[in-house]
């Protein structure tokens, strides 16, 4: 009998000690929440005093095989530049692709790419048809994968994410305008 009650008791404080050791676990969690917000959103800029500091960048989250349509798209438009739309979810701090539109290249050349406003509204209907939407635009450079000038005056007026792969170096980097041109981290997943 008073081997069963201590069991019990021996049972009953390690159950205690669970449930303390989850609050404790649960506490510091929501507390690391707001000091994030709070630093987002207040401290980081009176600290600092340079909000692109401040800025949080989203992490872009994109497909290997999306990736690859992608890259085999560069490859067969070449000596062309090609474009593509890429179509998911955006949130404050990640960007997901699901999807691609690949795009024609309206300036048919080897140093330069826009897009048609009729190949725009396909895309952006195409998206919107998917319930997802249009998250950033990928092109294909003859050089390094950085913005070129005539890029970054785009991307000042379109601030979604801009994914640029190189012919040259098979390079691929994602950009966005955040107050200035800001390089976001890509994370690709496989299978
Ligand atoms: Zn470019």
């Amino acid at each position: 009998m008073a081997l069963r009650l201590n069991t019990q008791k021996t049972q009953r404080s390690y159950a205690k000690f669970i449930y303390i050791i989850m609050k404790i676990f649960l506490n510091i969690v929501f507390f690391r929440y707001l000091f994030y917000l709070w630093w987002q959103e207040y401290a980081c800029f009176y600290l600092t005093k340079n909000i692109s500091l401040c800025i949080l960048l989203p992490l872009v989250i994109i497909n290997h095989k999306e990736l690859e349509t992608l890259i085999n798209f560069a490859k067969s438009s070449l000596p062309k530049e090609c474009c593509a739309f890429l179509i998911g979810t955006n949130s404050r701090d990640e960007v997901i692709i699901y999807n691609i539109v690949t795009l024609r290249n309206y300036d048919e050349s080897i140093f330069s790419f826009s897009i048609d406003p009729q190949d725009l509204f396909f895309g952006y209907k195409q998206a919107d048809q998917l319930g997802l939407e249009v998250v950033g635009v990928f092109h294909s450079h003859p050089s390094l994968p950085f913005p070129s000038s005539k890029d970054k005056k785009f991307m000042r007026l379109n601030p979604f994410i801009w994914l640029i792969y190189s012919t040259v170096t098979e390079e691929y980097k994602g950009f966005i305008y955040r107050q200035q041109i800001k390089e976001v981290k890509l994370h690709i997943i496989m299978g």
